[in-house]
């Protein structure tokens, strides 16, 4: 009997039951743990007067779900009374005894375990939520949760002295909403149905303590602050300030393409000629069949000097050809026989002169190993050499290494190649606008030297990214004083991107300078924006307003 009692006691400690009810049963059904408790206080308060009533009516036992112990579901099978009243002029003669704040009045769940579906919700949603919950051992359903979330109140908003303020998109490009924050206190205070001026100007009207508005460059928060907040100062948002200036940059350097590019390519010409002229050579192919071994450097020497004019012989032709010229008038004036281009015109390629004979030799049965051995990557002559001699070849090393030489030769034009790729011929301003804009001393070498060699191809880069700079400078270094002059360049520069944006600013100058000088700043507000769109995501990007509205405002 004792060691029963101990037991009850354990368990009601273990479930943290308040005070007033003692477990009188444990039992397990269906894999749903049920505690069956009594509520023991001797008196109950009359919910209608207030006063302490004893005498009771009768009992009745209410079925309460509460948060799962170990995994397992847990129900309260709670005996509670009904009391009469006996202040005689109570209206209420008999009511039924309350447990709140442990269970509310008519609920079916206790206090704790509809905050932890509320919890639960607003961390993951409705539809995650339920199948998180059903996991942790709670029946419920994305319908509950939605509703938990929606039951829970939002409190009334405080003084706003400094107000940031942005939109977001319900639905990408199409539909937007408003999203307000406590510059001061970092706190997402509100969000707004849509962007317009008229919705921004009502809630400001609804704070007049309101001393700033940080907002982005868009026309219609500049509009509801001057209405909904005439006494604050506005200030534009550095974030957008600068966006806009990246665009403009990119469409700049969009338009210079040209420019870079040529000019890069001028640089390059006289830099690399030598290489330049080589790889317009096509390189030969070595084959089994015709791998021969590498002739003296005189021979080849001469052989590639009538190559050479060959191959310029070869495009000459192809030019005049397109030049709309007969075969018999390109002889003439090249110095061929029309037969010979007659010839040309039926192989369509380059014509390669005939081949040297290949001689003979004892190296030939090895060279299709060798071939596979170098193609393996292994290119060293005395080792394929000592791996040939172990085959049975009886020619010397050296005979090896002439083999070799072709191969060497091949593979140092392709490299060539690879590493002589013309700069800047893939420009792109989308990249290179981040190269502009940026702080020079987080760029990595060759980010820097990429960045060198647009500003050396050209003279409006050049521009560009003193302007650039000047302008992050002024930023960073909050000297909206030193705007007019920078203006004043910009115009002067006549670079037409630019100066497109100098209008904007000139529209909106008394907040850009405020933007430029202020220390409050809406990256703040952009960040909860991204927070938002997360949130936004996880619902899978269904919610309406009103949800959206209730998760960002209680978003853990
Ligand atoms: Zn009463």
């Amino acid at each position: 009997m004792e060691k029963d009692d101990l037991k009850k006691m354990e368990t009601k400690l273990l479930l943290s039951l308040p005070e007033g009810l003692e477990v009188i049963g444990i039992n397990v059904i269906d894999g749903v743990l049920i505690i069956s408790a009594v509520s023991t206080h001797p008196s109950a308060c009359c919910p209608l007067c207030s006063s302490l009533a004893t005498r009771v009516h009768s009992h009745y036992t209410r079925k309460i779900a509460d948060l799962p112990c170990a995994g397992q579901q847990v129900r309260l099978l709670l005996q509670v009374r009904k009391f009469f009243c006996e202040v005689s002029t109570c209206v209420r003669k008999i009511f039924a005894e309350r447990l709140a704040p442990f269970v509310e009045p008519w609920a079916r769940v206790t206090t704790r375990l509809y905050q932890s579906v509320q919890t639960i919700g607003f961390a993951t949603g409705g539809m995650l939520g339920a199948r998180l919950a059903d996991r942790l051992g709670i029946q419920t359903c994305w319908m509950t949760i939605l509703r938990r979330m929606m039951a829970l109140p939002t409190e009334p908003v405080q003084q706003v002295i400094e107000l940031g303020i942005d939109d977001f998109a319900f639905r990408r490009g199409r539909k937007f909403g408003s999203i307000l924050v406590d510059m001061q206190s970092h706190k997402v205070i509100d969000l707004l149905p849509d962007r317009k001026a008229e919705t921004a100007k009502a809630w400001m009207k609804g704070h007049p303590e309101i001393k700033l508005v940080s907002r982005d460059r868009g026309g219609d928060y500049a509009a509801g602050a001057r209405q909904g907040a005439p006494q604050a100062i506005q200030t534009a948002d550095r974030f957008h300030l600068y966006k806009n200036l990246v665009e403009a940059v990119e469409l700049a350097l969009a338009r210079c393409r040209t420019e870079i590019r040529n000019g890069a390519a001028l640089a390059f010409s006289e830099e690399e000629g030598k290489v330049v002229e080589e790889l317009r050579l096509p390189t030969e192919f070595v084959s089994v069949e015709n791998w021969k071994p590498a002739p003296d450097a005189c021979t080849e020497r001469e052989r590639l000097s009538r190559r050479a004019e060959r191959y310029d012989r070869y495009a000459q032709v192809t030019a005049l050809r397109l030049q709309g010229l007969g075969n018999a008038e390109i002889a003439r004036r090249v110095g061929l026989t029309a037969r010979t281009l007659q010839n040309w015109q039926k192989q369509g390629s380059f014509p390669e002169a005939g081949r040297r004979r290949k001689r003979p030799s004892c190296f030939d049965p090895y060279a299709p190993y060798v071939l596979s051995r170098w193609e393996q990557g292994c290119q060293n002559g005395s080792h394929l050499y000592r791996e040939i001699k172990a085959q049975g070849y009886t020619g010397q090393e050296r005979q090896v290494h002439r083999f070799l030489l072709p191969l060497r030769k091949n593979m140092r034009i392709i490299q060539k190649a690879e590493s002589a790729h013309m700069p800047l011929q893939d420009f792109s301003a989308k990249d290179a606008v981040w190269l502009f804009v940026r702080d020079p001393t987080t760029l990595d070498e060759k980010e820097h030297a990429t960045l060198t060699a647009i500003c050396q191809a050209s003279e409006t880069a050049r521009t560009i990214y003193q302007l650039v700079q000047e302008f992050r400078h002024m930023l960073h270094t909050r000297e909206g004083t030193k705007l007019d002059g920078w203006l004043a360049k910009v115009t002067a520069s006549q670079i037409r991107e630019l100066q497109s944006f100098v209008l904007g600013v000139e529209r909106d100058k008394a907040a850009v300078v405020a933007g430029l000088t202020l220390p409050q700043n809406n990256g703040l507000v952009e960040g909860k924006v991204n927070k938002l769109k997360l949130i936004k995501r996880m619902m899978y990007g269904r919610a309406k307003f009103p949800l959206l509205r209730q998760r960002v405002l209680h978003a853990l």
